[in-house]
């Protein structure tokens, strides 16, 4: 019975590991050279869209590559457009 539960438990961190590495490799898959991670991109969400609100073509020339994650993930576009609309108002 000892035997059993400590093969069980070595078993369940044996699927942990494989989880997480697939996790891993997922997240790296994701993240080109050069590009923003969502994450990344979130962390600057916030200071995007102030610089947004006063100079759309600044913000691109300070941040391309948040501009270049938007371009491409419709996620980041939906919270951008909504941090958008509730620093301008409504
Ligand atoms: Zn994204």
């Amino acid at each position: 019975m000892v035997t059993q539960t400590t093969t069980t438990t070595v078993d369940m961190a044996a699927i942990e590991d494989a989880q997480a590495v697939t996790l891993l490799m997922q997240l790296l898959e994701q993240t080109k050279e050069g590009e923003y991670s969502c994450a990344e991109t979130f962390d600057l969400l916030d200071e995007y869209v102030e610089i947004v609100a006063a100079n759309e073509q600044e913000a691109v020339n300070l941040m391309p590559y948040v501009r270049l994650h938007l371009d491409h993930c419709k996620g980041c576009t939906e919270m951008y457009e909504t941090l958008l609309q509730v620093l301008q108002g409504p």
